[in-house]
């Protein structure tokens, strides 16, 4: 039987689905882990009051500049306070037995320092996205986890989410046919004076942030690598919040299958996080997708009744979702499933993509 380059496609991709929507390990081996959130901002707060829902999440230790507010959190979450690090004595967690992992929550330049302190302390790590503001450090964060023999996973909260993962299901099971195009957007309108506005710690602006969620759910989608891309980005009038990052971005990417995405990300204007995706036998479409509940799913499909579905999940169930995948890899001793290499791979397709925008 001839195979056609669609078909080769589909199959990698179906294997790619399976990988996604695989459920958790074997629990009953899974302890729980001891966290030590590092940087105690907005995302750190939804892993502290998810950590109270969670199976195999534990918090117990808290890395801040600010004793005063790390206290405070420490006493509502029962955390002792002798588990509380300043930025200068973190690597001291080397020594505290009651860590097993470190959370890192700070700002994206210090991701990269953070989680190689962390391995080097001979803690797991769970970082946030964007991995880190180069593929150099993203490189050296993968390298010093396995040196350290240390897991890494990256915190892409839609790998976990159960609608991001039906609707990976129906594209691999053909239900809108064979899928011709996608389109993705995220943004928000920031205030001024945010560190995501300076490039020396966020590395660039709404792509690292907002877009990077277009760009991975492109992937995950798909289940396929984009094979080329190009990419735009501007500043409207002469707004005094974008002196070093960009406003808006908007890039296409092609991929092998023949597959066209079209995504924008913007600091600039709201823009309500979604995909949509066009097949031969329909379309589907999550709005909102990106945001920690009240997600969305519609599907049109030929000769079918319209698909509907909402999420009933409240803030903040994807965070111990992420904490316990994670305990769970590592007592089975598995790759998380956004590991390290997910990131860096997305690390160097925003490269590629400011490269394209012509940035220096
Ligand atoms: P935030 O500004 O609310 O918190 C950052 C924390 O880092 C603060 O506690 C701050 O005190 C500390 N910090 C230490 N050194 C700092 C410095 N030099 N400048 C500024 N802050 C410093 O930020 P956030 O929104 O919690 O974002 C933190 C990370 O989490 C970012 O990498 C971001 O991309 C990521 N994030 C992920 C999601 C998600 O849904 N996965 C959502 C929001 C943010």
């Amino acid at each position: 039987m001839a195979l056609t380059r669609r078909d080769l496609f589909r199959a990698t991709a179906a294997s790619a689905a399976i990988r996604l929507a695989r459920p958790a390990f074997a629990q009953a081996e899974t302890k729980p882990v001891r966290y030590c959130v590092v940087g105690l901002g907005r995302i750190a707060g939804h892993y502290l009051e998810g950590s109270r829902s969670s199976r195999y999440t534990r918090i117990t230790a808290l890395v801040s500049g600010h004793r005063q507010k790390a206290e405070k959190l420490a006493a509502t979450y029962k955390i002792p306070a002798a588990n509380i690090y300043s930025y200068e004595n973190y690597d001291a967690i080397a020594q505290n037995k009651d860590i097993d992992a470190a959370i890192v929550c700070l700002p994206n330049s210090m991701h990269a320092e953070y989680t190689i302190r962390a391995a080097r302390a001979g803690k797991h790590v769970l970082c946030e996205k964007p991995m880190a503001t180069s593929v150099a450090d993203a490189q050296a964060m993968i390298d010093a986890c396995r040196q350290a023999n240390k897991k890494l996973m990256i915190a892409y909260r839609c790998h976990y989410e159960p609608l991001h993962l039906k609707a990976v299901s129906m594209l691999r099971e053909g239900r809108i046919g064979t899928v011709h195009t996608i389109e993705s957007a995220f943004g928000f309108d920031i205030a001024p004076g945010e560190w995501r506005l300076n490039r020396k710690l966020a590395g660039g602006g709404p792509l690292m942030d907002v877009g990077i969620y277009c760009l991975n759910a492109c992937r995950y989608l798909t289940g396929e690598e984009p094979a080329g891309l190009k990419g735009n980005m501007t500043v409207v009038g002469n707004d005094p919040r974008f002196q070093e990052v960009e406003e808006h971005v908007a890039w296409t990417m092609r991929f092998p299958s023949g597959v066209v995405a079209n995504c924008q990300c913007t600091y600039g204007v709201g823009m309500n996080g979604y995909f949509h995706v066009r097949g031969s036998k329909g379309e589907l479409r999550m709005e909102p997708a990106f945001n920690y509940d009240g997600l969305r799913l519609a599907a049109r499909i030929e000769g079918e009744a319209p698909i509907q579905e909402a999420s009933r999940e409240r803030d903040p169930a994807q965070f111990p979702r992420e904490t316990d995948h994670l305990a769970e890899c590592i007592a089975g001793d598995k790759t998380p499933k956004s590991s390290g290499e997910e990131g860096l791979r997305d690390m160097r397709l925003m490269t590629e993509i400011y490269q394209s925008c012509g940035r220096a």
